[in-house]
């Protein structure tokens, strides 16, 4: 047994500290990125945000809402092939542009994904994703990927650690997917003890990562847009958002009524909910690391999306970045023990 001292760090254990900036409006700030990815060798532009590969959260009408703003959606991997063909011929191949195709590790996940990707050269993401990114089987799969798919982007995880996130684009992912136990409907570190703080893990992550000239995405966590202005001060190339996008008309959740007020129910991948599902209930030898919760309705994406991007455009006023892309650099973290003034917060 070991312990490592140094205190690692979520998003509600620092701020962002002002400084001095020449831009007079935060509508001067460039939200959009463009990358060229590692492996793929193709580029994308869009702003680096993305929708959670979640069924409550990835939907295609979430991929519809979003590429508007230059958002991507990770769809989640419930959808047949067929949605697909249906999905793809409804919209324009600018739509496509912003959404990824998720998919597990096994051998019916591979098939499906083999699929869907032949349905459109435009489909250009893919996002292998798995609670432990740690397992040998998932390396193994990241790199039977890149082989059958050379062009194709892809973004692979959770992992929280350097070593690790090296080994991952090593074997072919051109974006790595950061983030053990941070979620809003993630039980991981109550059931298992296992976790990461998110902050901590991206910057170190992406340090790894930008040496070998791969990217990540802080994945989880953020529950403000504030908190999504730390993810990319701190390193994040992408960062991917759940619960901040669920409960929306696009989110694809059940509306339940009670006492004459509408929720919408939102849950972890790893829950009860989505394994009674989608897998027909929780395996004996297994415990769900997910939970259920109930949200008020909060109306179309698009209200939510703008105040992300407002509040992100304004964190880059606050530190002088005319660009996105150079947030990063103009970052300075303070730790702090206070975060909002929350005397008026239940009224
Ligand atoms: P949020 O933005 O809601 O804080 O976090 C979203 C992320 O939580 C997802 O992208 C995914 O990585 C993670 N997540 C989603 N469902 C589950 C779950 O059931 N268990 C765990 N451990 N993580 C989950």
């Amino acid at each position: 047994m070991r312990i490592e001292e140094d205190l690692k760090l979520g998003f509600k254990d620092v701020l962002i500290r002002p400084k001095r900036s020449t831009l007079k409006s935060r509508s001067e700030v460039e939200l959009e990125r463009e990358f060229v990815f590692k492996h793929a060798g193709v580029s994308w532009a869009g702003v680096p945000i993305i929708a959670a590969n979640m069924d409550t959260v990835g939907t295609f009408r979430m991929a519809q809402a979003l590429a508007g703003f230059g958002i991507l959606t990770a769809v989640h991997k419930h959808y047949s092939v067929e949605d697909w063909q249906g999905f793809i011929q409804s919209v324009t191949q600018d739509v496509l542009q912003h959404v990824m195709v998720s998919t597990g590790t096994s051998d019916a996940d591979f098939s499906k994904t083999k699929a869907i990707l032949a349905l459109s050269p435009a489909l250009k993401f893919i996002c292998i994703d798995v609670a432990n990114g740690y397992s040998e089987h998932f390396v193994q799969f990241v790199s039977k990927a890149r082989e059958a798919w050379p062009d194709k982007v892809i973004c692979a995880g959770n992992v929280v650690t350097g070593e690790m996130c090296e080994e991952l684009i090593l074997s072919g992912a051109d974006i790595v997917k950061v983030g053990i136990g941070p979620g809003s409907v993630c039980t991981t570190r109550v059931k298992t003890g296992v976790g990461y703080p998110q902050l901590s893990a991206v910057i170190e992550c992406a340090d790894a990562a930008h040496g070998l000239g791969g990217q990540i995405v802080s994945d989880g966590g953020c529950t403000m847009p504030g908190d999504v202005a730390k993810a990319f001060g701190g390193g994040a190339d992408f960062v991917m958002l759940g619960g901040m996008l669920a409960g929306h008309d696009e989110s694809g959740g059940k509306v339940v009524e009670e006492n004459g007020e509408k929720f919408m129910l939102f849950y972890g991948m790893s829950s009860e909910s989505a394994m009674n599902r989608h897998v027909g209930g929780v395996a004996d030898y297994r415990a769900a690391e997910g939970k259920t919760v109930r949200l008020p309705l909060r109306g179309p994406v698009e209200n939510t999306a703008r105040d992300i991007l407002g509040g992100l455009r304004s964190a880059c006023t606050y530190v002088g970045a005319s660009r996105l892309k150079e947030l990063t650099k103009r970052t300075t973290f303070i730790r702090v023990q206070e975060q909002e003034n929350r005397v008026f917060n239940g009224l």
